[in-house]
């Protein structure tokens, strides 16, 4: 009889690094009972030609989180399962050719410091010590990383494939899945050696993950948002003076001149140098190029002349490249997410479906993600906030096209400095407001958010809206005099900010009010009324904040972020009982929204609308505006007196004219963020995380343990009340230079560090650099001085009094 599983808790498709430590890491969970299925041969796909390098640097938090947890894994994991491997710790040094590099590099280490890494900068004479074959042309600094290093990427797999094994976990190799469908509440994954009923199932099949995702598609799935680009490096001879070297001291440290855009890494007693060039190239994009149905263990045809200016630059970086031919090219197939991050998570409109796949450094992050992965499997939760790499960031606009034209773009920069005014040029105007025409003449420097465009900022005639112009870590520039009179309009008039993209969902019939109450901390409206929801988690952590709007008993509006559109519908899906007359929709597609706010709001639409506009803060009505019917909500994200006005797309075009007409200036993204922040009101995944629980992040007046109803997380809170916070949300007043503070700067305390902040602005109306964060619980008092740090430089922060910097008592917001 064959030995061939049948049944199991989780199949996972595709035997890469990736998938392999999904099956280890949910076996170390205890989930023994899980099946691997690998086409060909495990690291088959990717992972048998990748360089190896396992860098920790990032600057998102989460991605560095994911690669500091590979490096500590790899460290012992030979050990660990008795599969002894190559792995060189040998540090790597990252040069930086300019000021705005250098400041990208102190962040960095910075939040390497927090995660426990002894991150360090130097001078490039001092880097030289470490690399003595490097010559110092062009540099202003490097920043040295201990932890970096390589490792044997097939040696790896086979490390955690043994460790799987030994715990229980099954891998069937030379066994491709051919297909998947759903019986009961069951997944059958087919094989040609047969079909394996699971609850579960993971696509981990790496480029091929497009491919196996169309067999989700029928299940509620989509087309994963992703394109192959060819990828490099060449492996030279041996050069006899690094031979030399090595005998006498030890490995060279890792290099990276990311500034011209590649990576110089020793290997045995030569040098491997990959470049990401900006002339790359896609592959299996056009119809006449198809991606074959298998690629296992195969390579591209090697294409240098791409590579020459690359090349040439780094021999005058290092001349001993230049004294030996190249010994070998591999030019590998390597997949790329719109913005070349990966993918896992919850398969989005899949139930039980999950993805790991889409990695342009699944060596470096293939230990994080199987931790991940099995956390999402295991628990439904990740220990860190993972939406950077949640399949759910992207929705319905990432056509194939985008994903090329993204893809590309992301290749090319791929070290790349993301600075907080720039805004990447690839892949734009996937969904536009009906009143974009306009926004466009009246100046706007547009933005995109979760594909559709606002304005950013209003331009003047004369303004300075390039790329260039962005390139800074700073505040200011030439948007920051147009946020400025945008802000004080808004403060001492009226402004109008068109919002395409509001998340908008309804939710009716019998049940949906005592089904939200399930759902929330907090308490729901009374019809006619609206308020602001957080949905906690299981462990009293942040999933979500909703506007709920209540038109009838069981009749909502419940309004998001436009990037939480496809995430907050399936917490609210996946919630709805087996069954209920409960009917869930998304509208977004079908309504726009202008915010009209400031002191003289109510005047000008009195002019132009009949709705009642003396009902009190957090009501809703219907009504007319320029004689097209809308619902008005009296709420104002701005923190001055307004209205959100949602209506018809096609009615938009008239009610922005109208408000335009009666005196509204138009303001964007950047004044409302700057708005928000001096009202304390938190913005979706940065001060609204995961990472937090309801009561760090300050939300307690949203919690009513008291409430007859459970809720996720309610005994986690109610521990959690009894037990006392470790850290407490705070508004901190710094004294900044010329950087507001960036997601993730650290807060110190005599030497020790205490907090993070959450997010960080210029506030116009107090004339103050902001920061809202997480400190210390012990800290958290008014008026205590802590110390934020800012790209590398130490700046006094001071503890603000628990109520908004603006219009404390809300009476601008009432009036
Ligand atoms: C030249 C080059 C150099 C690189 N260097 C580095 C580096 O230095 N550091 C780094 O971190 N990353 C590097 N990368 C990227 C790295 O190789 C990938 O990110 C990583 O290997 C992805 O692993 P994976 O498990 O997601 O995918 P893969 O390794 O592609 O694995 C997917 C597996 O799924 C299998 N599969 C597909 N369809 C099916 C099916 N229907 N049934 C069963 N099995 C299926 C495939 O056979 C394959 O084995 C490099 C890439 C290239 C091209």
């Amino acid at each position: 009889m064959s030995d061939f599983p049948t049944t199991a808790r989780v199949v996972i498709i595709g035997g890469g690094v990736v998938g392999t430590s999904g099956l280890y890491h949910l076996a170390k969970a205890g989930w023994t009972d899980c099946v691997l299925l690998e086409k060909n041969e495990l690291t088959a796909g990717s992972t048998w030609h990748a360089a190896g390098n396992v860098p920790t640097f990032s600057t998102s938090w989460s991605i560095m989180n994911m690669q500091r947890y590979s490096t500590e894994l790899y460290r012992d994991l030979g050990a660990a399962v008795d599969y002894p491997m190559n792995y060189h710790v040998t540090g790597s040094i990252r040069l930086a050719h300019t000021a705005e590099r250098m400041q990208e590099f102190e962040r960095a280490k910075g939040m390497g410091r927090y995660q426990g890494m002894g991150l360090e900068m130097m001078s490039p004479k001092e880097a030289q010590d470490l690399y003595p074959f490097m010559e110092l042309h062009d540099l202003q600094g490097v920043l040295f990383d201990p932890s970096d290093g390589d490792i044997d990427p097939s040696q790896l797999t086979q490390a955690l494939a043994k460790g799987a094994r030994d715990m229980g976990a099954r891998i069937e190799r030379f066994c491709p899945a051919t297909g998947v469908s759903r019986d009961k509440d069951e997944w059958v994954v087919h094989t040609k050696k047969g079909d394996i009923r699971c609850e579960f199932v993971v696509n981990a099949a790496g480029y091929y993950a497009q491919r196996v995702g169309e067999w989700f598609v029928p299940h509620g799935g989509r087309s994963v948002p992703m394109m192959v680009m060819s990828h490099q490096y060449l492996l030279t001879d041996e050069i006899p003076e690094i031979a030399a070297y090595t005998a006498q001291h030890s490995k060279l440290p890792l290099m990276r001149d990311v500034d011209v855009s590649y990576y110089l890494r020793q290997e045995k007693a030569g040098l491997n140098l990959g470049p990401y060039e900006r002339n790359c190239k896609a592959h299996w994009v056009q119809p006449d190029d198809p991606m074959p149905q298998d690629f296992s263990f195969q390579l591209y045809p090697d294409d240098l002349e791409r590579l020459e200016s690359y090349i040439e630059d780094a021999m005058a970086r290092v001349p001993l490249l230049g004294s030996v031919g190249v010994n070998k090219v591999i030019n590998g197939p390597i997949p790329y997410a719109p913005d070349g991050l990966p993918l896992i998570g919850p398969m989005p409109g899949v139930p039980n479906a999950f993805e790991a796949c889409v990695f342009t450094f699944g060596i470096a992050q293939g230990g994080g993600a199987g931790k991940v992965l099995a956390e999402w499997i295991t628990q439904g939760a990740t220990e860190w906030d993972m939406w950077s790499c949640d399949p759910r960031r992207y929705t319905d606009y990432t056509d194939p096209d985008y994903c090329v034209a993204k893809g590309i773009e992301v290749y090319g920069h791929e070290y790349a400095m993301h600075f907080p005014h720039h805004e990447w040029p690839a892949g734009r105007d996937r969904k536009l407001s009906p009143v974009h025409a306009k926004v466009l003449e009246l100046g706007g420097v547009m933005g995109a958010y979760n594909g559709w465009e606002r304005a950013n900022w209003f331009a003047q005639p004369g303004d300075d809206t390039s790329e260039a112009a962005t390139h800074t870590w700073n505040r200011t520039g030439p948007w920051s005099p147009r946020i400025r009179e945008e802000c004080e309009a808004v403060r001492d008039g009226v402004g109008v900010l068109d919002l395409p993209g509001f998340s908008r969902f309804t939710l009716r019939n019998e049940g949906a009010a005592e089904f939200l109450r399930g759902l929330i901390a907090g308490g729901l409206p009374k019809p006619g009324r609206m308020n602001l929801a957080y949905f906690p988690d299981k462990r009293g952590r942040i999933l979500t904040e909703m506007s709920i709007i209540r038109h009838d008993d069981d009749l909502f509006t419940l309004i998001t972020a436009a990037s939480a559109q496809w995430h907050d519908f399936q917490v609210l899906k996946d919630a709805l009982p087996a069954g209920s007359e409960i009917e869930l929709t998304d509208d977004t597609l079908d309504y726009g929204t202008l915010i009209i706010t400031g002191p003289k709001s109510r005047a000008l639409l009195a002019g132009i609308s009949d709705a009642d506009l003396d009902a009190p803060w957090l009501s809703r009505e219907i009504g007319q505006v320029a004689g097209k019917h809308v619902l008005l909500l009296r709420v104002s994200f701005a923190g001055e007196l307004g209205w959100e006005v949602h209506a018809d797309n096609a009615d938009l075009p008239a009610i922005y004219d109208a408000v335009l007409g009666a005196g509204a200036k138009p303001f964007g993204m950047y004044a409302l963020n700057a708005l928000r922040i001096e009202k304390g009101y938190r913005a979706w995944k940065g001060d609204l995380s995961t990472d937090y629980t309801l009561f760090e992040g300050g939300l307690d007046r949203f919690v009513k343990l008291d409430k007859p109803q459970d809720f996720p997380g309610k005994a986690a809170l109610q521990n959690e009340m009894q037990q006392g916070r470790k850290k407490r949300f705070v508004t901190l007043i710094v004294d900044a230079g010329e950087a507001d503070a960036p997601y993730m700067s650290t807060l110190w305390h005599d030497g020790q560090v205490v907090g993070e902040t959450t997010s960080g602005a210029w506030g116009y109306r107090v004339n103050a650099s902001i920061a809202l964060g997480m400190l210390r619980a012990d800290l958290a008092v008014s008026g205590t001085e802590i110390k934020v740090e800012i790209y590398g430089k130490m700046y006094t922060a001071t503890v603000q009094a628990d109520q908004p910097l603006w219009d404390p008592q809300n009476e601008r917001l009432k009036a």
